[in-house]
């Protein structure tokens, strides 16, 4: 290349780095000045299983526990973008019991654990992730099951019907009431549980593995959740 052709060319990528910082910039500038306010909601999300409970298997091999945790945490990136406080009831592939000795008394105290968080925690809304399995292999698509507490149900029905329409178009899938699971059914606060898809189904755990269609996933759950939230 001819040294004029090079400096023009250097001059060209210098202006559009600058120009991209500016916009960058402007792009933070304008985010921030759209949250003056507090939000008041804390969002508790929580990994379903983890440790030595890996949850189902997915028709991959792949332990349920470890599909939850990524998604968890591309939701709390998501939700603290969108101003939220958030905790998570474990970061990392782990039970989070504090007493037992055998893995069924170990799988109690680690619930209540997580019900104790949720339950400390002030402003809470919870969030539970995770995996769905079924010995047809045909079935796919994401479900929403609400608890009893008040706001639970109307979160759950929205969640359920912003799924189908950005992610599962055509699934007839309704929102649920949860009954027998202790978590559920032991919160104080508004809190729903996401079922995200089918590990027993090739396409959809394929997806569900894909770091793409998990980051959908979160912004329609951000999406709405945050949507919710601010009619409350
Ligand atoms: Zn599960």
């Amino acid at each position: 290349m001819k040294r004029w052709k090079y400096y023009l060319f250097c001059v060209g990528v210098m202006t559009l780095t600058l120009l991209c910082a500016y916009w960058g910039s402007m792009a933070v500038t304008v985010i921030s000045e759209e949250l003056p306010f507090v939000r008041k909601h804390c969002v508790v999300i929580d990994p379903g299983h983890g440790g030595e409970d890996g949850g189902a298997t997915s028709c991959t091999g792949r332990m349920e526990s470890a599909y939850n945790l990524a998604i968890s945490r591309r939701l709390d990136d998501l939700l603290h973008l969108l101003g939220y406080q958030t905790r998570m009831t474990r970061t990392s592939d782990v039970s989070i019991y504090t007493t037992g000795d055998t893995i069924a008394r170990k799988k109690i105290s680690d619930l209540k654990e997580r019900v104790r968080i949720v339950n400390e925690t002030p402003g809470a809304v919870f969030i539970s992730i995770h995996q769905n399995l079924f010995s047809d292999a045909r079935y796919s698509g994401a479900q929403v099951f609400y608890a009893k507490t008040d706001g639970s149900k109307e979160l759950g029905q929205k969640l359920q019907s912003e799924l189908v329409t950005a992610l599962n178009p055509g699934s007839n899938r309704k929102s649920k009431p949860i009954s027998g699971v202790y978590l559920m059914e032991n919160i104080q606060c508004t809190g729903v549980l996401i079922e995200c898809g089918f590990l027993s189904n090739p396409r959809e755990e394929a997806k569900l593995r894909n770091a793409e269609y998990q980051k959908k996933l979160c912004c329609v759950i951000g999406a709405t959740l945050s949507q919710q939230l601010s009619n409350t």
